[in-house]
């Protein structure tokens, strides 16, 4: 590539991380003073520290970094807003807007985030969990294993797909199943990264729950992995929480144990 073609393939990059950055303000908070703190340790400039970040897969911290600001446009202006950006990232791209295959694709993508893949941003959209009493003394673990799991990596915006595994000892409350994967599938709808998915899921179970004893173990495929950067499409991650009993090895081992066990219909 010459210096001509290079300098202008950077200002592209830079205008296209410019409008990311603005989509990503709209729900996320930027968290400047985190970012300045570490570079000063580190002697990386800001640029550098994000994208050493982006790319070792480290998170800050174990809450969504959200904006106070997050939720004061409502989600109609927040798909004009993002329609609107992401406009302008594709013709950045240099691609046709009147064509009539895309001509719709800012609008799709927009809602797709707003109200599919980050709905889980919004507290108000965390599922209503009923805890029922456990009449009939059931006090041993239970397993919902195979959770689905779709998600979005947070440093490159594309799928984290896999399996949740969630136990749990009752502490003389139960949940009704379902309401285990409904957990699940609201923590993963958000900018992600596996690590703080897995926590969080856990430790909201250990509040719905009103116990300690929880474990939680996600098993997944990152397409920031596969599809770009080393593209090694056969690795996976595997993240685990264990709280309360299930830190005991014995107790450990049995959820392990029922967690790798093939279901035969
Ligand atoms: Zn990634």
């Amino acid at each position: 590539m010459n210096f001509i073609l290079f300098n202008k393939f950077n200002e592209k990059l830079n205008k296209i991380s410019a409008i990311f950055m603005l989509l990503i303000k709209i729900n996320l908070m930027q968290n400047g003073k985190k970012a300045t703190g570490l570079c000063a340790v580190n002697g990386f400039t800001l640029n550098e520290l994000v994208l050493e970040m982006g790319d070792n897969h480290l998170c800050t911290s174990d809450d969504t970094p959200l904006r106070p600001d997050a939720f004061d446009m409502s989600s109609e202006e927040k798909v004009k807003k993002i329609e609107g950006l992401f406009r302008q990232v594709m013709e950045t791209l240099g691609l046709d807007l009147n064509d009539d295959s895309l001509r719709g694709t800012p609008l799709r993508v927009a809602k797709m985030y707003v109200e599919e893949t980050f709905r889980g941003l919004d507290p108000e959209h965390k599922p209503a969990i009923t805890l029922f009493d456990n009449k009939y003394h059931y006090n041993q673990m239970l397993v919902e294993k195979d959770i689905t799991v779709y998600s979005h990596c947070e440093h490159h915006f594309v799928p984290i797909y896999g399996k949740a595994h969630v136990g749990y000892i009752s502490s003389g409350k139960v949940i009704g199943l379902s309401k285990l994967n409904r957990l699940v599938d609201y923590y993963a709808r958000r900018p992600q990264v596996q690590e703080r998915l897995t926590m969080q899921i856990g430790h909201a179970l250990q509040q719905v729950l009103d116990t300690e004893n929880v474990a939680v173990v996600i098993d997944a495929k990152h397409l920031c992995v596969a599809s770009r950067g080393i593209r090694d499409t056969h690795s996976a991650t595997v993240t685990s929480f264990y709280g309360g009993k299930f830190g005991h090895s014995a107790v450990k081992e049995e959820f392990l144990r029922y967690v790798s066990m093939t279901t035969v219909y």
